[in-house]
């Protein structure tokens, strides 16, 4: 009888190999400050190393990791490098990167609760725990899914499903006047999931910043009044704890009171941010989310699980659900089980992510969590203080949490800042911390100032990798 040709015939080639991948990752995480942070590759050098089509008979894993040696690993930038400031760091771990590859191996989908119970069940569990550990209301629904990006794009369309039901039958024409706050430091993902859920560019309402880049609850209550007054109805309010170009904190409890008289979703975007209130001290980022509608969490960024891993909490879990929610027959079960993932969100794939916080939580426990991050934003305190000591260096927003925003400032004659050259300084002592590859930060621009932006957020980072930032002003 013919065999059926099989892809892995045993797997002793997958243990032999699997054993010098860990070693191989071990001593990349051991070595990694060795690396330049930023890669010098230029464009096309990676591509053209690859031949035009794969192998025919196949290659050894040997041969693969050799490859990986040679031709990838120049092209990498070091997101795992604890001198690695730049955006907001993915902040792996090593219990995150043994619970990716056990992810990979049970490479279960959790659509719905019966494709693999324990998947539905401890997402449940370990998004619960989450919430208990940041200090989050009890009441919480939580998925996990790829982006905050995403989630935020979920959130916003539960907010429209909220104002305007009829959408769902009879498309944006039904209500066209709903209209979505945020303010001008809240991150693109904001933007852009309202974009693509239709509200347009000009249905997105952007409130200014106050002096600490924090929106501006006054300005949100006038444009509110100016827009109802021409019509527009406030469908969703977004506020974000923890700003991407300095961590700045929007008053959660001003806007969700706003909300509330208004009748709007409050969205709270804490992407980066959530993960500080696992330290009690920092609770108080919470004022008011109580009442949120919605609240957006990454532990891919600072809470050491590699991407991708993003939480979305919500109170009204039927919202979200109604929403999204349309089984086709062939997902139609009699389970009795509450939760089918497929139903809170636009996938139906969904990935056992959960395993990577369940992993997270239970190695390293709580308490070492906060000391490592108390530990980051110490040191980004630290640096807040070394900075000003200079007179070529002001902090262009004061510093939050792990995040520091500074400019070189170059001096006319008569002791006014000369703002050009102040921002020429700035940017070739950014270019001189990227080019020497033992850090890199990225740059922002608030009240119109060029800034060198550093986010503390690795595992690995101490004081001595932070202090590099000094060596190159
Ligand atoms: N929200 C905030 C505050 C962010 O800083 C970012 C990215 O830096 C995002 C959302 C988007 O995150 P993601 O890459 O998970 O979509």
């Amino acid at each position: 009888m013919r065999r059926m040709p099989k892809l892995d015939p045993t797997s002793d080639e997958f243990r032999a190999a699997g054993h010098k991948l860990i070693d191989w990752i071990g001593d990349y995480l051991d070595g990694v400050d060795r690396y330049d942070v930023l890669s010098r590759v230029k464009p096309g050098d990676v591509e053209k190393q690859f031949a035009a089509k794969p192998s025919a008979a196949g290659r050894p894993y040997d041969a693969l990791l050799a490859d990986v040696g040679d031709k990838i690993m120049p092209g990498m930038t070091h997101w795992n490098h604890p001198a690695f400031f730049a955006y907001f760091s993915i902040t792996g771990s090593q219990a995150g990167i043994l619970a990716e590859l056990l992810t990979a191996a049970l490479n279960a989908n959790g659509m719905i609760w019966r494709t693999s119970p324990s998947l539905t069940e401890l997402e449940t569990v370990t998004l619960r725990w989450l919430a208990e550990a940041l200090g989050l209301p009890n009441d919480l629904f939580g998925i996990i899914n790829d982006t905050a990006s995403i989630n935020s794009f979920l959130a916003l369309a539960a907010a429209r499903e909220q104002a305007a039901p009829e959408i769902r039958t009879r498309g944006f024409s039904a209500a066209p006047n709903l209209r979505v706050y945020c303010s001008e430091h809240a991150h693109s993902s904001i933007e852009k999931g309202a974009l693509a859920l239709g509200f347009g560019i000009d249905g997105v309402v952007k409130i200014a910043g106050d002096a600490r880049f924090a929106m501006n609850a006054d300005a949100l209550e006038a444009a509110i009044v100016r827009d109802r007054a021409a019509g527009f109805v406030p469908c969703a309010i977004s506020a974000t704890v923890g700003t991407t170009s300095s961590a700045a904190i929007d008053p959660v409890k001003r806007i969700a009171e706003i909300a509330k008289r208004e009748n709007a979703w409050l969205h709270v975007d804490a992407a980066y941010a959530g993960p500080a209130t696992i330290c009690p001290e920092f609770r108080w980022l919470w004022d008011g989310v109580e009442a949120a509608d919605s609240i957006v969490i990454n532990p891919h960024k600072w809470l050491f699980t590699p991407i991708d891993c993003s939480v979305l909490y919500t109170r009204k879990p039927d919202v979200l659900r109604a929403t999204f929610s349309l089984v086709p027959e062939y997902l139609k079960t009699t389970d009795t089980a509450e939760v089918n993932f497929m139903d809170y969100g636009l996938q139906l794939g969904h990935r056992f992510r959960a395993l990577k916080l369940w992993y997270l939580f239970e190695h390293y426990g709580l308490e070492r969590l906060q000391s490592v991050i108390r530990g980051h934003i110490a040191d980004a305190a630290r640096l807040a203080a070394e900075l000003q000591k200079r007179d070529d260096v002001e902090l262009i927003a004061p510093q939050s949490l792990s995040v520091v925003v500074f400019r070189k400032v170059v001096r006319n004659a008569d002791g006014s800042i000369d703002e050009s050259a102040s921002e020429r300084a700035s940017i070739e002592a950014l270019e001189r911390m990227n080019a020497s590859g033992r850090l890199f930060v990225s740059h922002t621009r608030l009240a119109n100032r060029y800034g060198i932006r550093v986010a503390i957020g690795n595992g690995a980072t101490e004081w001595e990798h932070v202090a590099r930032v000094l060596e190159y002003l």
